[in-house]
């Protein structure tokens, strides 16, 4: 990769932009330093979008809602980029998400950007480059960003974390569905959209009554906003304005009740702990006698010839040293 110098200015060019990406996402860490001087520059140009997280199933209709929605929001003005959080990327080494081939209409979209997810990554590393990578969407003037993730392991957690809103798109089958959601989509909703409801309008409906129910017994996360459930079809549109409306009141609501910029401080400092968490290992690793001294005493650990208390406290002196 050439290392040319990239100016703020130029993130304004989808080149520029793609290029300052590539940055964050290599694996060396002068490219990785230059991104971050880069972000550094251009943070004042950050913070202004509007952040949405969409999970569901496979298959319950993310890239056609997307393709859908995104086009909807472009027709109104806006810029939408759409990045993507796969940790099952590492596995095939190719992203399954946030694939242009699978949003015909935003992919030909001039006012829309689409980034899949970064490939060979574990959790915590597409993390941090779906973060840096939407703050440079940010930077290059995209007012709305789509993160797209599938619920695989902590995935929607992730996302929420780095969102202001999170969608959770459900299948109309409520009955089989319920029994084997995960609570913990429902703790992180802010809103939950039914999709599929053209194929059968009254089943969405009923779906849609029993997500109402299982949120009014549960704790919001945020006290000034109990999740609404809509009915939608992403592919013929149907429901698609009223969501926009719901997500732009969610907005409202929650910058009224100062939980908005709570929210964003508190990612902000989550960040910077995990950042500080992820910093600190890899010089523990990288340092030269821990790592002489490392493997042996792993040994001894796994063989409980040496308490993991005293060992821990054993490479750390040394570290610290
Ligand atoms: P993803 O895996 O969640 O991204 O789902 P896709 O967007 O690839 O959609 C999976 C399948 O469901 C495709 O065959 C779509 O054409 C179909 N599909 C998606 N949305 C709708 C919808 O709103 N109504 C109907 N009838 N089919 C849909």
């Amino acid at each position: 990769m050439k290392s040319l110098n990239i100016s703020p200015e130029d993130l304004y060019s989808r080149a520029g932009l793609a290029r300052a990406i590539t940055w964050v996402e290599s694996k060396r860490e002068d490219h990785q330093q230059q991104a971050r001087n880069l972000l550094a520059d251009v943070m004042i140009r950050t913070g202004k979008a509007r952040r949405i997280g969409i999970t569901g199933v496979p298959g319950v209709g993310k890239s056609t809602f997307i393709d859908n929605f995104g086009s909807h929001l472009t027709s109104l003005g806006h810029k939408v980029a759409v990045l993507a959080v796969d940790p099952t990327s590492r596995r095939s080494g190719g992203s399954i998400l946030g694939d242009k081939t699978r949003m015909d209409k935003l992919s030909v979209d001039p006012s829309a950007f689409i980034r899949p997810s970064p490939a060979g990554e574990t959790l915590g590393g597409v993390a941090r480059k779906t973060r840096e990578t939407l703050l440079l969407c940010e930077a290059a003037g995209y007012d709305i960003i789509l993160v797209e993730t599938v619920g695989v392991g902590q995935s929607e957690t992730v996302v929420a974390d780095m969102v202001d809103v999170f969608l959770v798109l459900m299948l109309p089958n409520a009955g089989d569905e319920l029994q084997g959601i995960k609570k913990g989509v429902l703790e992180v909703a802010d809103i939950i959209a039914v999709n599929k409801s053209d194929i059968d309008e009254k089943a969405a409906l009923r779906a849609a009554r029993h997500y109402k129910n299982a949120l009014h017994i549960m704790t919001p996360a945020d006290p000034s906003w109990l999740p609404p459930v809509a009915t939608i079809s992403g592919e013929t549109g149907s429901g698609l304005k009223a969501l926009w409306k719901t997500i732009e009141n969610h907005k409202i609501v929650t910058e009224r009740s100062g939980s908005h910029d709570k929210k964003r401080s508190e990612q902000q400092l989550r960040w910077m702990n995990s950042l500080i968490n992820d910093g600190l290992m890899h010089a523990f690793k990288q340092h030269p006698v821990v790592n002489a001294e490392m493997s042996s005493i792993i040994q001894k650990v796994a063989d409980g010839e040496m308490p993991a208390s005293l060992a821990s406290d054993t490479l750390l002196k040394t570290f610290l040293q």
